[in-house]
């Protein structure tokens, strides 16, 4: 019954009022006083198992986030059509002054998994398929690897070349080509993977991912 779950969250919100807002009661304050003034932008999958605040240990205000199906970035187009992905970019950048954007794919990624499904167009899923052709890109680039052939090893690279993709896709607005040229604002790859719990990080130096410990330690 759906009652049921929202009864679930309706105590959830009671726990955060009574123990969590309490405790972080001047923060709160704070915030709302000052407005925000956010340490990164957070481009992440809307999937439900993905917390963006919990895997980066963040508190509010620390975060700008855009979450959505895939973690997709489409490229600029400056058109008449509603952009919420791309505003909420330019906003980062151009408003808040954000210097750091953060994509993050995962791992076991319906988004990437529906690529290699043969899915009827309906006018139910018409957004979402049009959405899709943006994970394109990397699926040719999968299918052209040693993973061809073992179906996991597949989608797992894909997951990963998508979000190399995605970060290529950041630059083409010239809000964000701008500061990046001039070292003002960094890209950030990184892949969350569910099962171990591990983010590693895009290194575009070597192509690889590597730990996100790693990357931080060398500082
Ligand atoms: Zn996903």
């Amino acid at each position: 019954m759906p009652d049921k779950k929202i009864q679930e969250f309706e105590r959830g919100h009671e726990n955060f009022r009574s123990v969590k807002f309490k405790q972080n009661e001047s923060r709160f304050k704070e915030l709302s006083e000052n407005g925000q003034d956010p340490k990164a932008l957070f481009i992440g999958c809307s999937d439900s198992r993905v917390m963006p605040a919990m895997i980066t240990g963040s508190q509010a205000g620390d975060l700008f986030i855009i979450r959505n199906i895939g973690n997709f970035v489409a490229p600029y187009q400056p058109d008449a059509n509603y952009h919420a992905t791309a505003s909420a970019i330019e906003y980062a950048v151009s408003v808040l002054g954000l210097t750091d954007i953060i994509v993050c794919g995962h791992s076991h990624c319906g988004a990437i998994a529906a690529l290699y499904k043969d899915i009827p167009k309906t006018d139910e899923n018409i957004h979402t398929i049009k959405w899709l052709e943006l994970g394109e890109g990397p699926k040719r680039v999968a299918m052209m690897s040693e993973h061809k052939n073992n179906k996991e090893a597949l989608l797992r690279y894909t997951e990963k070349v998508s979000v190399i993709f995605q970060l290529e896709n950041l630059l083409t607005y010239p809000a964000v080509k701008r500061r990046v040229d001039k070292g003002e604002v960094f890209l950030h790859g990184w892949y969350y993977d569910m099962k171990s719990g591990m983010i590693e990080c895009y290194d575009d130096e070597n192509y690889e991912f590597k730990p996100l410990a790693q990357e931080t330690n060398k500082d």
